[in-house]
């Protein structure tokens, strides 16, 4: 049997992913479009990341795994034109970020599972749209109560269905260690879950913690930002972990995600060539000249999302 990977657009054979970045977005609104959506020029929104998808597919990324949550701002309708019109295959998520709904306070885990479990079985509200992937979040601070129980109940519904689970993490307060121990606890599977943002630490021996329990990572977030790990510290952290053996658990990406336009602004010019292609372009190439073997860099572009993705080894 074909593995196939849930898309915004339908299944895809697993075979057929090719260039996958591991965290990324194609909108993030936090809801403001759907609240508020005169602030928004919906029009140019729309061109602009068709436009930067467009791009980012002739630059050689073919798949995208679209980590946006409820909270912030999912719209797959918006995203299966942004699909539909670019060629890239984007896998959605089911889950939720750091803002969790009121109502999931005091709803029991296995209640949230419920809803995830319908997401990725049925679809997403009526667009039939199934999501490939569980998405959690935990940030500075650590594990809150409800937080804990959104990954218990990820934890579940990777369990029920086998999505495999993403997480955001603060990684300079080594915050995955938890989100590992959570998952531990409810006999999850290791090899199904992913720990990102884990290029916001240089720690490796923290990563490398992480590694050991049977996790992948997601060395994303390139370039970097102010006060975080810069893209050549970002790669100096990939290198050392490829030199330790790890390259079959390490994927990469950006955590990045077209601004909206906001109504009856003037056109700013966008970043050139779009941000989706920084690591094809600058930081993979920088790390292909610094001595990582070229084809351990296409396996953590191409065959090790597949493995995540699929659950295939
Ligand atoms: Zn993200």
């Amino acid at each position: 049997m074909t593995a196939v990977v849930q898309t915004v657009l339908g299944p895809v054979e697993a075979s057929r992913l090719g260039v996958v970045l591991s965290h990324e977005h194609v909108l993030v609104s936090f809801g403001d479009h759907f609240h508020y959506p005169w602030l928004f020029d919906w029009e140019r929104t729309k061109a602009r990341v068709v436009e930067e998808l467009q791009e980012a597919k002739a630059g050689g990324v073919d798949t995208l795994i679209d980590l946006t949550t409820p909270d912030l701002g999912r719209d797959v309708a918006f995203v299966r034109e942004a699909a539909r019109a670019s060629g890239v295959n984007v896998v959605v998520a089911t889950g939720i970020w750091r803002d969790i709904p009121r109502s999931f306070w005091t709803r029991d885990p296995d209640e949230i599972a419920d809803i995830f479990v319908r997401e990725i079985e049925v679809g997403i509200g009526d667009t039939g749209v199934k999501a490939g992937v569980i998405k959690v979040a935990n940030d500075a601070g650590g594990v809150t109560p409800e937080g804990e129980r959104v990954l218990r109940a990820a934890a579940r519904a990777l369990k029920r269905t086998g999505c495999p689970i993403s997480t955001h993490q603060w990684a300079p307060e080594r915050v995955g260690a938890r989100q590992v121990e959570i998952f531990r606890e409810e006999g999850a599977p290791m090899d199904r879950i992913c720990i990102g943002h884990s290029a916001d630490t240089t720690d490796v021996d923290y990563l490398e913690s992480l590694l050991r329990a049977g996790v992948f990572l997601s060395m994303d977030r390139y370039p970097g930002a102010p006060g975080r790990p810069d893209w050549r510290q970002r790669n100096a952290t990939l290198k050392a972990l490829i030199e330790r053996g790890w390259a079959d658990r390490l994927m990469v990406g950006h955590d990045y995600a077209p601004q909206p336009v906001r109504a009856g602004a003037a056109d700013v010019p966008r970043e050139r060539p779009t941000r989706y292609l920084f690591l094809r372009t600058v930081a993979l190439p920088a790390l292909a000249a610094d001595g990582v073997d070229p084809d351990i860099i296409e396996r953590i572009q191409r065959e090790v999302p597949r493995r995540f993705l699929t659950g295939a080894s």
